[in-house]
C-alpha cells in the first residue's frame, strides 16, 4: 500500500461502522434492485454487495483503497434502492457516505477542482443570498435573449455534452423574490395543522413557482404555513460528495431555524432534500449538543404528498385536468429513505381527467442522482435511455416526479427522445395546483406555461 492508501485504511478502521459492514450476509437479494449492477452487465464490483465487500476488505487491510475501489464507490448512484430489499436491513447509504467522506479527505484534488469544489460547496450552496444572485444571473441569461444568441452561435458546444443538454432543460427562472417574509400563510379552509416549510436552496430559487404551488396547496389543505427566514441548504449535496463536516454545519443551522416554531410537521417538497433532513438524526448522532434536537427535528419531516394524502386533501378539493395520461417516476430518496410511494400515486389517481398508468420499474433510479448526471454522464445517460423506454411504453403525456433533479432528468429524457411536442415532465405539486384551478386560493394565479393543455 502507498502512504495515502495506508492512511485511508486507517481512517476506515477508525470511522467506518464495522457492525454495519458485518450486517451484510452476502445473500445478494439487493442485486436485482441495483441499476449500476444491471447497466454494467452484472459486475459485482458495481453492486451493493460487492461495494460493501470492498469497504470491509479496505477496513480489514485486505484490499488497498486504490483507484478501482474509488471507482466502484463513485459509480454508485446513492439511490439506496438496495436498502428496502435487504433482509438484514443494512444501512448502505450511511456506509457509502462515510466511505466517500474518507476518500475525499485524503484526496489530492488539482488546484482547479479544489477551487470549483470550494466555490460550490462552501461559497455558494450554504449562502441563500448568493444562490439567489447566481440563479438571478441565469434568469437574466434566459430573458435577455443571450440564451438564444449562445444557442445560435453554437457557444454551448464548448461545454461537455451533458452540460449542453442540461442547459436546454433548465426551467425558466421566476422574477419573484422574497416570499418568505410574507409568512405565516393562513389556512384557506378550517385549520388542520401548523406546518413549517423547508423551502430549500435550489427549490427556492430555480423552482420558485413550485414552492409557491406548495404553499397554496398546504393552505388549501387547511394548514397554516410558516417559513423560517434563516433556514439554509439541507446539505445533501455536501453529504453525498464527501463534505460531511459542512453538511453537519448546515444541519445544525437548520435545526436552530426550525426549533422554536412548534410546528406539527416540517414539510419538504424535494425527495433528495427530505431524505437528507430525515437523516439528520444519524448525521449528528455523536454530537453532544445537537444529537437529541436532531431526533426531534427528524421526527417532524414529512413530504408534501404524504401530508396532503393524510389530510384527505383530494377528498376536500375537486381535482380536474384536461384528459391526459399520467405516469409517475419515483424519487429514489423519497421512496427508499422516506418510504413515500403510495401517497403521490393516490393523489394522482384522484385527479379527474388524469388516466394514471404505472410505469414499469418506476421505482428504479432515472440516473439524475444529484450531480451524478454531470460527473458520471455516460452511465447516467445509459440509465436514462432505458428509463425512457419504460416511459414511452406507458403512452403518457405527463410524467410526474417529486424531486427537482428527477424533474430535470425526465425533461432531458424527453428532449433526447424528441418527444417535447407531446410529453411534458412536471413536479407533482405543480400538477395538483393545476388540477385545482377553480379554487379560491388559485383565483389570483397568474397564467403561465403550467396551464398548457395536453389533450389526448
Ligand atoms: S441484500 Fe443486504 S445482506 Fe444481502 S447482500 Fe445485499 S446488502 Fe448484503
Ligand atoms: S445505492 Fe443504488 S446504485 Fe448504489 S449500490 Fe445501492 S442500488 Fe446500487
Amino acid at each position: 500500500m502507498t502512504k495515502r492508501e495506508q492512511k485511508i485504511h486507517e481512517s476506515f478502521r477508525e470511522q467506518m461502522d464495522e457492525a454495519e459492514l458485518l450486517n451484510c450476509m452476502r445473500c445478494g437479494f439487493c442485486l436485482p434492485s441495483c441499476p449500476t449492477y444491471i447497466e454494467t452487465g452484472y459486475d459485482e464490483a458495481h453492486a451493493p454487495r460487492g461495494r460493501i465487500a470492498l469497504m470491509k476488505a479496505v477496513h480489514d487491510g485486505l484490499v488497498a483503497p486504490d483507484d478501482d475501489v474509488e471507482r466502484s464507490l463513485n459509480l454508485c448512484l446513492g439511490c439506496r434502492a438496495c436498502e428496502p430489499v435487504c433482509p438484514a436491513g443494512v444501512n448502505y447509504g450511511h456506509l457509502l457516505e462515510d466511505a466517500r467522506d474518507i476518500f475525499n479527505n485524503h484526496k489530492r484534488h488539482s488546484p482547479h477542482v479544489k477551487a470549483v469544489r470550494k466555490t460550490v460547496f462552501n461559497g455558494l450552496f450554504p449562502h441563500q443570498n448568493r444562490m439567489e444572485k447566481a440563479v438571478g444571473l441565469l434568469g437574466f441569461y434566459q430573458r435577455s435573449g443571450l440564451q438564444n444568441v449562445t444557442r445560435k452561435i453554437g457557444f454551448m458546444k464548448l461545454f461537455p455534452k451533458s452540460m449542453q443538454d442540461m442547459e436546454k432543460v433548465l426551467p425558466a427562472v421566476s422574477r419573484k423574490r422574497g416570499r418568505k417574509s410574507e409568512s405565516p400563510y393562513p389556512p384557506v379552509t378550517s385549520k388542520t395543522a401548523t406546518v413549517a416549510f423547508f423551502s430549500g436552496c435550489l427549490m427556492d430559487t430555480m423552482f420558485k413557482e413550485t414552492n409557491e404551488a406548495t404553499i397554496k396547496l398546504l393552505q388549501l389543505a387547511g394548514c397554516e404555513v410558516v417559513i423560517p427566514q434563516n433556514q439554509n441548504c439541507c446539505g445533501a449535496l455536501h453529504g453525498h460528495s464527501g463534505e460531511k463536516d459542512t453538511a453537519k454545519e448546515l444541519a445544525k443551522r437548520n435545526i436552530d431555524a426550525f426549533e422554536d416554531l412548534n410546528a406539527d410537521y416540517i414539510i419538504s417538497n424535494a425527495g433528495g432534500c427530505g431524505a437528507f433532513l430525515v437523516d439528520y438524526a444519524h448525521l449528528l448522532k455523536d454530537d453532544a449538543e445537537y444529537g437529541e434536537q436532531a431526533k426531534v427535528f427528524t421526527a417532524k419531516i414529512t413530504d408534501i404528498s404524504q401530508l396532503l394524502y393524510e389530510l384527505n386533501f383530494y377528498e376536500k378539493i375537486k381535482l380536474t385536468v384536461p384528459s391526459q395520461t399520467v405516469t409517475y417516476q419515483d424519487s429514489c430518496h423519497l421512496r427508499n429513505v422516506m418510504h413515500t410511494a403510495e401517497a403521490p400515486r393516490e393523489l394522482l389517481k384522484a385527479i379527474e381527467g388524469a388516466d394514471y398508468r404505472e410505469m414499469e420499474r418506476a421505482d428504479s433510479c432515472c440516473g439524475s442522482a444529484g450531480i451524478y448526471n454531470i460527473v458520471e454522464s455516460e452511465m447516467s445517460m445509459q440509465i436514462l435511455d432505458h428509463k425512457m423506454e419504460d416511459v414511452v411504453a406507458t403512452n403518457a403525456h405527463t410524467i410526474v416526479t417529486a424531486n427537482p433533479g428527477c424533474l430535470l432528468q425526465m425533461k432531458l429524457g424527453i428532449e433526447r427522445e424528441g418527444l417535447s411536442d407531446k410529453v411534458r415532465a412536471v413536479h407533482i405539486v405543480d400538477l395538483l395546483l393545476e388540477a385545482c384551478s377553480d379554487t379560491q386560493v388559485n383565483a389570483d394565479k397568474e397564467t403561465d406555461e403550467k396551464t398548457e393543455v395536453y389533450q389526448t
